[in-house]
């Protein structure tokens, strides 16, 4: 590794220095820790936003208690009589942090977004195709899609019908029940890949990716 690149790397932590005081500060802060003033949004991902480390089990108790304290912060009633700039600066962090909190307070949406950051591909417009494979197999077993059709198909007679059938009825009560159970076991399996992830090493880390991907493509 040539000697730039490693003054490169090491550039990336160098702390970011405050527009108004100068005095440098941690770039995940929202607040100069020197003079207080707000600070732009820092260009951090939403786990460092509330300092918490990269982990799929959080304290949710925590993360409330962060996120209320900031939005208390920066309630506008604090900027009236601030410059234009602190005033967007505030808005825009307020942007960030209601953003950051409402996607890692769901757990699905917290476990997308983590798998986003560690480079998977994930979403509606990435299921079914196996990432970086050419041959593009579905990631959801055909029998399960299957079942949805079919699910989905009584229900539209449900609708139709003048006449509750009630055979139809306790059947599309049973298929209900059949997937609820199966999203509960659905869940209890991502939460044991979260344990994996969060205190594995780095193959059962790349393992348990895998995994969540597919409980997520499968839960979708
Ligand atoms: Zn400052």
């Amino acid at each position: 590794m040539s000697p730039l690149k490693v003054l490169n790397s090491d550039s990336t932590a160098v702390p970011v220095v405050c527009w108004s005081c100068a005095v440098a500060h941690n770039e995940s802060t929202l607040f100069c820790t020197a003079c207080s003033k707000v600070q732009p949004p820092p260009g951090v991902d939403y786990f460092q936003v509330f300092n918490l480390p990269r982990h799929l089990q959080i304290d949710l108790a925590s993360l409330e208690q962060e996120f209320h304290k900031l939005s208390r912060k920066l309630h506008p009633d604090r900027f009236a009589r601030a410059t234009e700039a602190e005033r967007e600066f505030s808005l825009a962090d307020t942007a960030l942090i209601n953003d950051a909190y409402r996607t890692l307070r769901d757990p699905v949406r917290r476990t997308e977004y983590l798998l986003k950051l560690e480079g998977e591909e994930i979403g509606e417009e990435h299921a079914g195709h196996n990432t970086g494979n050419a041959e593009r197999t579905s990631r959801v077993p055909a029998d399960l899609l299957e079942e949805v059709f079919e699910l989905n198909m009584q229900l539209d007679e449900l609708r139709e019908g003048d006449q509750k059938d009630p055979a139809l009825l306790s059947e599309v009560g049973a298929a209900g029940e059949k997937f609820s159970g199966m999203l509960n076991e659905l869940d209890g399996n991502l939460q044991h890949q979260w344990a994996l992830w969060d205190d594995g090493d780095a193959a059962t880390r790349t393992a348990a990716q895998k995994q969540m991907v597919a409980l997520l493509d499968r839960r979708r």
